[in-house]
């Protein structure tokens, strides 16, 4: 168990790495930010922060001196860099998480071999490749980015065979899959943390709602289909954090179809989905990730209340702060950006009951 006092390095300096980092001091550890960023978000909220690129392996090596363990806030954190840090200081999550959670084939490939089911999908390595793909897995479907796509970027809709040049082009010709569309009825995820002794806790799973692509609520109760797949999906992410020997939160999104579950994608890492179990659960997805990467024993996720709705304040939502603030139901975290770009996540807001 890494005794209060450590430094936990992390290695993005996003909203995650700040909730993280809030998780950690109150445990009693100190975090250092590893993020290339002028002024992230995490940074506010830690001890230090090393701004530097992930190539830098003299800031790398200065980082490693100074902290006692690594983790993510980002799983798009160079292989390369996860990996000249594990040679100094463990880290956790490691990088066979990484190198499955990076790219959407290898981890449709690496959950369909745990007997996961996935949405029809082919991979597509040129604009040729993209007229066979469609051939076999039908219209209408998603052009994603093998790697790099979140929030609905690197995606692009195909309906009908003469949007595939437009499509091909607005992913910007990169190595990727086409994914058949998925009539579901629901969003959910799966949210587990997986501690250094290999025992596991999941949380009770919340259902989402995505709006133009991006996260818009989590909230609990889910429906009732959700509830009936819940048990099969959890144990399929279970199945996959053990196999992949992860340490920390490991999520995993799912579509709720008529005829069944199908995995959409995972992340090695705390997850937007998962914000409400701040206040909404016995412990939080940052507490038990800390403990986690810390070799503390995990603590229990019941629910605090059986309704919780997050909500996440996305660009100028954010402009509505005053109201909020003065709502006594409302537990409302900011994120500390300055600028609300559209699209931007600036905050979200928690209501029990
Ligand atoms: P992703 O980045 O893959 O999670 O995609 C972002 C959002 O786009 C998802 O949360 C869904 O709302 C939607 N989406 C992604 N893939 C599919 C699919 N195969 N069928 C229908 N909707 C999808």
């Amino acid at each position: 168990m890494l005794p209060p006092g450590s430094t936990i390095g992390i290695l993005g300096g996003g909203q995650l790495g700040r909730m993280l980092a809030l998780a950690a001091a109150e445990l009693g550890y100190r975090c250092h930010i590893f993020a290339p960023e002028t002024d992230p978000p995490a940074a506010d909220v830690s001890a230090a922060h090393t701004r530097a690129d992930y190539a830098d392996t003299a800031a790398l090596d200065a980082f490693a001196a100074r902290v006692d363990v690594v983790t993510l806030e980002w799983e798009n954190v160079p292989r390369s860099a996860v990996r000249h840090l594990a040679g100094l200081v463990p880290v956790h999550p490691g990088a066979q998480s990484l190198e499955v959670a990076q790219d959407r084939m290898a981890e449709k490939q690496f959950v369909e071999w745990l007997g996961g089911r996935c949405a029809a999908w082919a991979q597509v390595d040129s604009r040729a490749g993209l007229d066979a793909a469609i051939a076999q897995v039908g219209l209408p479907a998603i052009l994603k980015t093998r790697r790099f796509g979140y929030d609905g970027k690197g995606q692009a809709r195909i309906h009908s065979a003469s949007d595939a040049d437009a499509a091909w082009a607005a992913i910007g010709e990169q190595p990727a899959i086409l994914e058949a569309m998925v009539d579901f009825a629901h969003e959910y995820s799966v949210i587990l943390c997986r501690g250094s002794d290999g025992a596991m806790v999941d949380w009770p799973v919340p259902v989402n709602l995505h709006k133009a692509g991006i996260l818009a609520t989590s909230s609990l109760p889910p429906p009732a289909l959700v509830r009936e797949q819940a048990p099969a999906a959890v144990a399929l992410a279970r199945t996959v954090a053990e196999k992949l020997g992860h340490i920390g939160v490991l999520t995993c999104e799912f579509f709720a179809c008529r005829d069944g579950l199908r995995f959409n994608e995972m992340a090695p890492r705390v997850h937007n989905s998962g914000h409400w179990t701040i206040e909404g659960s016995a412990t939080s997805q940052f507490e038990n990730h800390i403990r986690a990467v810390a070799g503390l024993p995990l603590r229990p996720t019941g629910l605090m209340n059986p309704r919780v709705t997050m909500t996440n304040l996305i660009g100028d939502d954010v402009a509505d702060w005053p109201r909020l603030m003065a709502d006594p139901a409302a537990h409302v975290h900011l994120y500390g950006k300055a600028e609300a770009r559209p699209g931007r996540k600036m905050g979200h807001v928690t209501r029990l009951g």
